[in-house]
């Protein structure tokens, strides 16, 4: 059997201290031409205007639900390009080569959302089998993402997870189902050296999220990290279910996949508890957030030998922390346990740096057709618009590099 621990670089000595400079943009931004950094100004000099972004947005999901032509040229040209790796595995190709010349590995994430039936949940499991192929046969992809929610209709897991006992017969077969997509998923990757990470969602289906990662990782972490659950630092319960996990692993015989993020859907979880009347899971403060997200990376630092990580943020912080905590105990800084990942096209700061300072770095590169990753567009065009009439931190770090490139 083929281990992930072959697709890592070379062990570098784990000290002395490296040089980690988050505001160094000549690394940043050494992939990139003149033309093509000028191209990236461009375009997040538009998504700085919040009064842009949001009509444009709605506008733009309009023209992409009427599948109008020229709206597909226009987004594959401009946000297409920039944050998304290609149409299909073989145009995201010349992106992980590019990236893997800088020593960054790729985490593919096939990106189409919103999907309702059966077939299309088959076309996401195939999709995903197919990218583990992809992955079999390059070093520079050593996992795929996977989301429940594109395995499964997002009704039947609310409906499970409200409601677990005498669920009837179709529900059953039904969820069957996606057990058995997920597990395709799981075992392709299993056999072939490959790892998958599930990503986190809503809370109100995440409990079902947790349970399926849970069965999975039992299956198949025995020997290695083959599946990775995402613990959302920004609900309060997290820090203490990412503690129980572990337990629950080191009882059970296996090895905890963990990725962490801060989380993504803030508004829409604030909003549901006030209109449903129940207590938001949502942490009290951005530093409570920020507080539990670094002692989580501590925690599986900590348990580095049993717990693979990977401190999925655009955080400066908590990559520095991260760093520091690695070095502080002496670990090899490329320890196969130990990861950083970044999205595509965002926060290459991050990324160019810490690669090329040793460490494990990535993108996650989300590739499909153009109106299927729209609604993943729109999001990146709104984390991207400005704050109370600031510079967004990527048109900042942008306009830096063009001024001392003198373009
Ligand atoms: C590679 C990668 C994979 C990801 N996968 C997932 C995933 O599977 N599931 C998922 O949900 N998200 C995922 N995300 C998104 C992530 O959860 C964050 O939304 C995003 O990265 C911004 O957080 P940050 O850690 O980069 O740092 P920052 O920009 O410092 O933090 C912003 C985040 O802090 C939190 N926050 C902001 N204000 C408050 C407040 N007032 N109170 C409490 N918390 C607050 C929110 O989570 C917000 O998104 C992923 C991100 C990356 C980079």
């Amino acid at each position: 059997m083929k281990s992930t621990k072959n697709k890592t670089k070379k062990d570098k000595n784990p000290s002395p201290k490296p040089q980690l400079d988050f505001s160094n943009t000549e690394i940043a931004f050494s992939y990139k031409s003149d033309r093509e950094l000028k191209k990236a100004g461009w375009l997040f000099s538009l998504m700085n205007k919040t009064w842009l972004v949001n009509p444009l947005s709605d506008l733009g999901m309009l023209a992409m639900k009427m599948r109008l032509p020229f709206t597909q040229k226009i987004v594959k040209e401009t946000m297409f390009d920039q944050f998304v790796g290609g149409r299909t595995l073989l145009e995201c190709t010349p992106s992980i080569e590019k990236l893997y010349e800088y020593e960054i590995l790729t985490f593919l994430d096939y990106g189409a959302e919103g999907k309702e039936s059966e077939k299309d949940f088959n076309k996401t499991m195939n999709e995903n089998i197919r990218a583990i192929e992809y992955a079999t046969a390059n070093t520079s992809t050593p996992i795929v993402v996977t989301k429940i929610s594109g395995l499964a209709r997002f009704e039947l897991l609310e409906s499970i997870q409200e409601k677990r006992d005498d669920l009837p017969s179709d529900i059953v077969q039904e969820y069957k189902n996606v057990i058995k997509r997920l597990d395709s998923i799981c075992n392709a990757a299993s056999e072939n050296g490959v790892a998958v990470m599930i990503d986190a969602e809503e809370s109100w289906i995440q409990d079902i999220i947790d349970h399926l990662a849970d069965v999975m990782m039992k299956r198949y972490n025995k020997e290695r990290v083959v599946v990775y659950n995402t613990f959302q630092m920004y609900r309060h319960d997290r820090l203490q279910f990412l503690v129980n996990s572990f337990n629950k692993a080191q009882e059970e015989g296996y090895l905890l996949g963990a990725k962490l993020v801060r989380g993504a859907y803030m508004e829409k979880e604030n909003r549901r508890a006030e209109e449903m009347g129940y207590p938001t899971p949502i942490q009290k403060s951005k530093q409570a957030t920020d507080d539990a997200y670094n002692m989580a990376l501590r925690f599986c630092i900590d348990n580095y030998e049993q717990i693979g990580s990977c401190a999925a943020t655009h955080n400066a912080e908590s990559c520095k922390i991260q760093a520091d905590i690695i070095h502080e105990k002496g670990i090899d800084r490329n320890h196969p346990h130990l990861n950083f990942c970044q999205l595509y096209g965002m926060s290459d700061n991050l990324t160019f740096n810490l690669a090329a300072a040793g460490y494990n770095a990535a993108k996650y590169v989300v590739y499909g057709q153009v109106n299927e990753v729209f609604p993943y567009l729109v999001r990146r065009a709104k984390e991207n618009t400005a704050v109370s009439g600031d510079m967004s931190r990527e048109y900042g770090l942008i306009k830096k590099e063009m001024e001392r490139r003198g373009i």
